[in-house]
């Protein structure tokens, strides 16, 4: 449920609502809109209460949120998030936000290969796995703790935020002090103590939809890291698994509008994953963007037959510009800037 405040409320009017709440058990969320402020109260039975509140004389309307997430619903609020970081990027703004490199960092010359590379055609972030979640037990896992200083050393000096995938409570904490945005993997998007971990620590994180995961659920996901406070979260379709071959997983793009019409959050799309072969990844992103993303991640290195990982998806860092070119033309038809 949640109170729309009248104008005028004072700090002091807020306070007590806001200590209303928590007197009853329930916690209470502050969204200070240009022209509202809303405070969104999430517990279970809350709508029990809709009577105390509704009598208060600083609150003008009190809603039931029907979906199962709140938060991040659009009945919530419905002003796009927009995640701002460093060296002036954001994502979920006009500008469609192009995040590229390897599946797996493996050494630093590579690294910054791809990173001068995908900068100069126009990618604003850099990705690169340090601790990989492989199917494998046997396939290699990622350089650690080395992997993620190389990613942040390659980041500053090419004046590129960095993300990165943490497993574990563990590697979240570690990753906090290193990169600009936090990556859920498909495979860890209902491990649900890492999400709440990742709501507290309040770093922008980069949420992967499941491999067998609804809408509603993946959304849930985003609900466990809001409900501790962060709401800097960008969801990704990454490709569920259907009965189909010919593609490593089945890239749901109706994710992309469904998601739009249900939540505030930004929506990219990663047709590497999605696809898992090279020339399907530039269509794939096409239409991504047509289909209203925010923007994209895909895996690129200077020699895919190389890489550790992914490399049959892998985009040739030599010919980002090509790729680049193409989604440009979707992005600017749908009057978007890249
Ligand atoms: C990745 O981005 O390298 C990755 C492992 O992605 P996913 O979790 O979507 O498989
Ligand atoms: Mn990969």
């Amino acid at each position: 449920m949640f109170l729309k405040l009248k104008k005028g409320t004072t700090e002091e009017g807020i306070k007590h609502i806001i200590d209303k709440i928590k007197e009853l058990g329930f916690e209470a969320h502050l969204s200070r809109g240009a022209n509202s402020t809303i405070i969104g109260i999430i517990g279970e039975n809350v709508l029990k209460t809709k009577d105390i509140f509704e009598s208060m004389f600083m609150v003008e309307s009190c809603t039931p949120i029907s979906k199962p997430y709140k938060l991040v619903s659009k009945e919530f609020n419905d002003k796009k998030v927009v995640i701002k970081l460093s060296h002036n990027v954001e994502i979920g703004n006009k500008k469609i936000a192009v995040i590229a490199g390897p599946c797996s960092i493996d050494n630093i010359d590579y690294l910054y290969e791809t990173a001068s590379s995908v900068k100069q055609c126009g990618a604003t972030l850099l990705r690169g796995g340090a601790f990989k979640p492989r199917t494998s037990p046997y396939s290699f896992q990622g350089l650690g703790l080395e992997g993620l200083k190389m990613l942040k050393k390659v980041g500053d000096d090419c004046k590129m935020p960095i993300v990165t995938e943490a497993m574990n409570l563990e590697q979240a904490k570690l990753i906090a002090d290193y990169a600009d945005i936090i990556q859920v993997g498909a495979r860890n998007s209902q491990n649900f103590d890492l999400l709440k971990e990742l709501g507290k620590i309040g770093r922008p994180v980069l949420l992967k939809r499941g491999i067998a995961m609804t809408i509603s659920e993946f959304l849930m996901s985003a609900e466990y890291i809001a409900s501790k406070g962060n709401y800097n979260i960008i969801l990704c379709e990454r490709g569920i698994r259907t009965f189909e071959t010919s593609t490593r997983f089945t890239l749901d793009l109706n994710a992309v509008p469904v998601l739009n019409s249900l939540t505030n959050l930004p929506v990219i799309v990663d047709p590497s994953h999605g696809t898992g072969v090279r020339s399907y990844v530039m269509p794939m992103s096409r239409a991504s963007i047509a289909a209203g993303a925010d923007g994209l991640i895909v895996e690129v290195h200077p020699k895919p037959e190389c890489a550790l990982s992914d490399g049959s998806q892998t985009l040739y860092a030599d010919k980002f510009n090509e790729y680049m070119s193409e989604v440009k033309k979707i992005a600017l038809a749908m009057d978007r800037e890249i």
